[in-house]
């Protein structure tokens, strides 16, 4: 399996980095709402321009604050960043002109020897001459000149970008799971819904379906949270069945192991090495490997440290989570060696800021010793499983029926939003599609009094889930 591609984009202070990034990515603002910290600075996204799927990430949220206002040297993290990406976007001004900072960046990029991009933004409205033209000096080929805030120009450079990257499918396309003729089942002849109370009682054992193929799972977190640890505490017990090198960097290097009579697949972030019975991870902790593995699994695993506070960089993992929608379980390691008092406060701290994945299994546990292990992957099981349910047309309807039942969507001016049915349109995550008139302008806390009631009917654990809504008039 190959990893997504990844596009960075880089340049100084106010070139246009983040409108280009908001541009280029699916925006997350409605999923975190409760998260001021994580809607404010979205350095990673996925991809959606054009045919191919990438990972886009906004190197200007790894600046430091520069020193002395003179961005000399990039940061560690940024360097690391343009290194492991695919294809570097190189963002300069067309109003302000060249300045001593874009001789310099552009400096540091040739040495990099990464294929780089040059977007000429803030180009809107002006000749092609006198917009690029004088951009040729930094010696980084032809500039492109765009317009991220208008958008003239963005399409065209991604995909010239991505299509020097080599065409093999990246990952599994979300197989869409809708099924016609179970839709139809549940009208009668002249398009009224038919109710099978018996099926939408039923509706509550489906995400317990058994697990019959592999659970992809990346395991990811910020360095020395003890992914390793937990690594070597899951494969040194079980049959390690077969262990990929990769053949190129965009390779995902995958583990397969069974336990507990379940297959997996472990989507390694670090460049995993046997030696002898142990793993050694290689490489030193990598956003881009990261971001990658989450992209390519069925499940993530959160690890977090109990023993140092949540900071940014896990919340920026976990944001980029909820915006690919994968299933997800929180590991809190590091839990033994706290007193009674200190795990109380720290559970009560971990839950407050960990708000925003509400749906998500925390669990409490000791790479190191075992302790929470085998609890945390049942929870892996039934996170995938709820992210693979099965959910049908007339129980998703009924169940629709009766949320609208027990409380209307409040009329939107003169039109009173109808809900006539419901389906599935997707898994991992499950996405139900919500078809009616007038569904134009569903309030969110609307939105998310329906996603309560299926998450709890069809017993949703450890998935995010998407509603759509569609209108026919
Ligand atoms: P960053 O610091 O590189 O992330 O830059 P921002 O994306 O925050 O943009 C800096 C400023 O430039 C903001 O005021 C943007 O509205 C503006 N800007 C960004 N893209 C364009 C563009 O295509 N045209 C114009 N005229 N302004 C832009
Ligand atoms: P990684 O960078 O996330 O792979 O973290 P490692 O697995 O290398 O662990 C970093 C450090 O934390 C090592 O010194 C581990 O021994 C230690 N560590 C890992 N798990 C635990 C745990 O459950 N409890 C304690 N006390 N230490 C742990």
């Amino acid at each position: 399996m190959k990893f997504k591609p990844v596009v960075a984009l880089v340049g100084r202070a106010n070139v246009g980095k983040s409108t280009l990034f908001n541009r280029i990515t699916r925006s997350r603002a409605a999923l975190v709402a409760d998260f001021a910290g994580l809607t404010r600075d979205r350095h990673y996204g996925e991809g959606r321009v054009g045919e191919h799927p990438f990972i886009a990430v906004d190197t200007g949220g790894f600046e430091p604050v520069a020193k002395d206002g003179i961005l000399l040297e990039m940061a560690r993290q940024t360097q690391q960043a343009i290194a492991e990406s695919d294809v570097v976007i190189f963002l300069v001004d067309a109003r302000a002109g060249i300045n001593a900072h874009d001789h310099e960046i552009a400096r540091l990029l040739r040495k990099t020897g990464q294929r780089v991009f040059l977007a000429v933004n803030k180009a809107e409205g002006m000749r092609y001459g006198s917009a690029a033209s004088e951009f040729h000096e930094l010696g980084l080929g032809e500039p492109h000149p765009i317009s991220a805030s208008h958008g003239d120009g963005v399409v065209d450079l991604i995909e010239l970008a991505l299509s020097f990257l080599d065409k093999e499918p990246t990952g599994e396309p979300d197989a869409p799971v809708f099924d016609l003729d179970e839709a139809n089942a549940a009208f009668d002849d002249d398009g009224d819904i038919v109710l099978d109370a018996e099926e939408a009682d039923e509706a509550g054992q489906d995400s317990e379906a058994p697990v019959n193929h592999r659970i992809k799972l990346a395991i990811v977190g910020r360095p020395n949270v003890g992914k390793s640890t937990l690594i070597n505490t899951l494969l040194g017990e079980e049959r390690v069945i077969a262990f990929d090198m990769p053949g190129t960097t965009r390779d995902a290097i995958e583990i397969e192991f069974e336990r507990g009579g379940v297959a997996y697949t472990l989507i390694d972030t670090a460049g995993l090495r046997r030696r002898g019975k142990v793993f050694e991870a290689v490489e030193k902790f990598s956003v881009i490997k990261t971001l990658q593995a989450i992209e390519a699994c069925n499940v993530v695993l959160l690890m977090l440290d109990a023993q140092t506070e949540i900071s940014d960089q896990d919340a920026h993992i976990a944001g980029f989570v909820l915006e690919t929608g994968r299933a997800l379980v929180v590991g809190i390691n590091k839990w033994d060696g706290l007193d009674a008092h200190q795990r109380e406060t720290i559970l009560r701290e971990f839950e407050r800021k960990l708000r925003f994945l509400s749906f998500a299994k925390m669990h409490t546990m000791s790479a190191l010793n075992g302790a929470g292990v085998n609890a945390l992957i049942k929870s892996v099981n039934s996170a995938h499983a709820a992210a693979f349910a099965k959910l049908s047309t007339p129980k998703l309807t009924r169940i629709l029926q009766a949320a609208v039942e027990q409380q209307p969507p409040p009329r939107k001016g003169i039109f009173r939003p109808k809900m006539r049915y419901a389906h599935q349109g997707g898994q991992n995550p499950p996405l139900i599609v919500i078809h009616g008139n007038a569904l134009d302008n569903i309030s969110e806390s609307y939105r998310r009094y329906l996603e309560t009631r299926f998450r709890t009917t069809f017993k949703l654990e450890g998935t995010p889930l998407r509603i759509e809504f569609k209108s026919s008039h």
